[in-house]
């Protein structure tokens, strides 16, 4: 059977910092190696988006001003169909500023309450201070666990209610708050995390999870053979050790 997968990248010309559409290629290029067909969707403001064509929905991150800017058209026309895809297991990757819109609402450090999606029990506050910086963070698969390497740059203090598990445990860094040592979340289908980087090239365990946990909900199986990611894992190695090293310093 001919296995294809359809990316929907939500506002990807108002909410791509740091290169987050390298996780779209990412994901693509690991799909098209295993011989499983990709395509991927552009929708922004005023776009019509009708979430049953697709499998797996992208946001990226943006500067406050930029979450402000696409906000009438979340809220008015997005809004509950990201509900409805988070609810029906659609599979999610949502970075920093993307990840914030799926929670109930965000404070800006100056104060602007932003109204948000709400698919997921996460609230969102701003602080003069940001976390900014490599930081490490601990997820689990399959297999046991892993440790991924990313850039986080961000004001937003975002808290987790008790029923949503964490993506990951923060090794070194802030994470979600710079208190409670969670990073991201996971919710049904959803990963998000406030990793830049972009996220997925330097960290292959975690791009196939999200692969193969949306081939599970298309196909029922997620079996995916493994690639050569030494240069990805070299990578990998090399940001972690430079981090303890300064850890160290
Ligand atoms: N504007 C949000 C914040 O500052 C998200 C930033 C981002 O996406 N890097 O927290």
């Amino acid at each position: 059977m001919n296995r294809q997968i359809k990316i929907c990248h939500l506002y990807p010309d108002i909410l791509n910092l740091y290169g987050d559409i390298g996780n779209i290629i990412t994901l693509k290029k690991r799909l098209l190696l295993r011989g499983i067909d990709c395509t991927v969707q552009n929708i922004s403001v005023k776009e019509s988006l009708y979430v049953e064509d697709y499998d797996i929905f992208f946001i990226g991150g943006g500067q406050d001003f930029e979450q402000e800017i696409l906000l009438e058209d979340l809220l008015v026309i997005k809004k509950p169909l990201i509900k409805k895809a988070v609810e029906e297991n659609k599979t999610f990757l949502a970075i920093c500023g993307g990840y914030q819109l799926l929670g109930n609402h965000y404070k800006t450090w100056d104060g602007v309450n932003l109204e948000f999606v709400g698919a997921i029990d996460i609230n969102t506050i701003g602080d003069k201070k940001r976390m900014i910086g490599d930081y490490i963070f601990r997820c689990e698969d399959e297999k046991g666990l892993f440790d991924v390497v990313a850039f986080e740059n961000h004001s937003g203090k975002t808290y987790i209610s008790d029923n949503i598990k964490p993506l990951g445990t923060v090794i070194y860094g802030n994470g979600n708050n710079g208190i409670d040592r969670t990073e991201g979340v996971r919710y049904k289908n959803v990963f998000a995390s406030y990793g830049h980087g972009p996220l997925l090239p330097k960290n292959p365990r975690l791009a196939d999870l999200i692969l193969k946990t949306s081939l599970k909900q298309k196909y029922g199986d997620w079996d995916l053979i493994e690639l050569d990611d030494s240069l990805e894992t070299k990578a990998n190695n090399i940001m972690i050790e430079k981090i303890k090293y300064r850890i160290k310093k």
